[in-house]
């Protein structure tokens, strides 16, 4: 992984410092993160969507944290949002509510007032009664809001179940059929202003082929639209590019956005993307210590300090994630090891049937983390959450203080007789 390579001394750096130092120095779990793969991979997106109007809108659940947001803002980023709290914190790091697309089912009455109140750039409408709602408060409130129809393609994105979105049993987004007569719905109410057309398919795709099936089926809408005289100002192809986690190709920003710009050729529509885990997941790492080794009777277990609650994708998708010894210059035996963590719970598992050489108090590398890792994160089993720290060339800086015990039963309050 670039940035996260290893040296001739047999140990894993992160840019220019050792992960071995870096986890003596903040402790484990430990998240890494390169700050100059996340400036590449923001502008690998927008440099490759040269040639036409465009915004690149980071995807904030793949990772929220302020810092991450904040030098995706410096980068230029927009930014697409599912919450009020994914709002709040863009504003807090110093993003640009002018370049906000806000997605997600559920908008509440709150939520879209905040975001009318801060003058975001598109509202993504999920369904008819959502469409109404934001129409209710924006003229409660005196504004028109913008909007775009999430339109659900039914494509199949050929990736995990969970994971996938634009398939007619999901949840997300409205029928094609059904989105025609939304818009044309939509002129009819006073306080809405049609901006664009939006579709997010699912993620972790390796194939060009869904994002071509959906865009076709989008720009056939499109073209209904234009008979209606209903004129877009952009087109929101959402996110979903996958990463290497192991052995996958999935297709370059470049080729991604080439083909969304051959086939919105001659259209004058500005192009809006949604990337998340393309943007954050292979510029983090995930370090955790080997307590033990313990012999089973058919494989042996690696039991480290790092579980389930600080990274649950190998839990929750069956997600393989590459994990490496941070020093290979250490003499030790070499085992098949399940490596398991603390929870109380079989699942609890970061990797299956790996050849390692580790032995108690060893690091433990996990790649490709920094998408829906500390995102997922909670305190289950009563854990601290993971610190997180930034590194460029050889200098590193938390952005995460490591909880503290007494952060546990924060806003709890104590028994008293009622
Ligand atoms: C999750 C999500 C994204 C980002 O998906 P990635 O696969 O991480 O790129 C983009 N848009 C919407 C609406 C999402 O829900």
């Amino acid at each position: 992984m670039k940035n996260f390579e290893r040296k001739s001394d047999g140990k894993l750096y992160a840019d220019g410092i050792a992960i071995n130092d870096l986890a003596k120095q903040y402790g484990t779990p430990l998240y890494i993160y390169s700050q100059k793969t996340l400036t590449d991979n923001f502008n690998g997106f927008n440099k490759a969507a040269d040639g036409v109007e465009h915004l690149v809108c980071y995807a904030v659940k793949a990772n929220s944290n302020l810092a991450i947001l904040g030098l995706m803002a410096k980068l230029g980023a927009g930014f697409d949002i599912v919450s009020g709290g994914e709002l709040a914190r863009v504003v807090e790091a110093g993003g640009d509510p002018k370049k906000v697309v806000y997605s997600g089912v559920a908008k509440s009455v709150a939520e879209i007032e905040y975001a009318l109140n801060l003058g975001i750039l598109c509202f993504n409408v999920e369904s008819e009664a959502e469409l109404e709602r934001i129409n209710e408060v924006a003229k409660s409130l005196n504004k028109k809001a913008p909007i775009s129809v999430r339109v659900n393609p039914d494509v199949d994105a050929g990736t995990h179940p969970y994971i996938s979105t634009g398939l007619k049993t999901n949840k997300f987004g409205v029928p094609i059929e059904r989105a025609f007569l939304l818009y044309k719905h939509a002129t009819t109410l006073s306080n809405i202003e049609i901006k664009g057309i939006d579709c997010h398919i699912g993620s972790q795709l390796t194939s060009l082929q869904p994002f071509s099936d959906a865009l076709d089926r989008i720009l056939l809408l499109i073209d209904r639209l234009e008979k209606e005289n209903i004129k877009l100002h952009h087109i929101d192809v959402g996110g979903g590019l996958g990463v290497v986690y192991k052995d996958e190709v999935p297709p370059t920003p470049e080729a991604y956005m080439d083909n969304f710009k051959a086939k919105l050729k001659g259209r004058n529509l500005v192009l809006v993307c949604e990337p998340g885990r393309a943007m954050v997941a292979n510029a983090g790492v995930l370090v955790a210590k080997c307590e033990y080794t313990k012999a089973g009777e058919v494989r042996d277990f690696c039991i480290v300090d790092t579980a389930m609650n600080d990274m649950i994708r190998p839990s929750l998708y069956s997600a393989w994630m590459n994990i490496e010894e941070a020093d290979r210059s250490l003499t030790r035996d070499e085992h098949v090891y399940d490596i398991v963590g603390p929870i109380c719970e079989t699942g609890d598992f970061l990797g299956k049937e790996r050849n390692l050489k580790v032995a108690s108090g060893d690091y433990l590398v996990m790649f490709g983390a920094g998408a829906y890792g500390f995102a997922m994160s909670s305190n289950y089993n009563s854990r601290v959450r993971a610190a997180e720290v930034m590194v460029k060339d050889d200098k590193s800086k938390i952005i995460r203080d490591r909880e503290e015990l007494k952060d546990l039963w924060n806003h709890e309050h104590k028994f008293e007789e009622l």
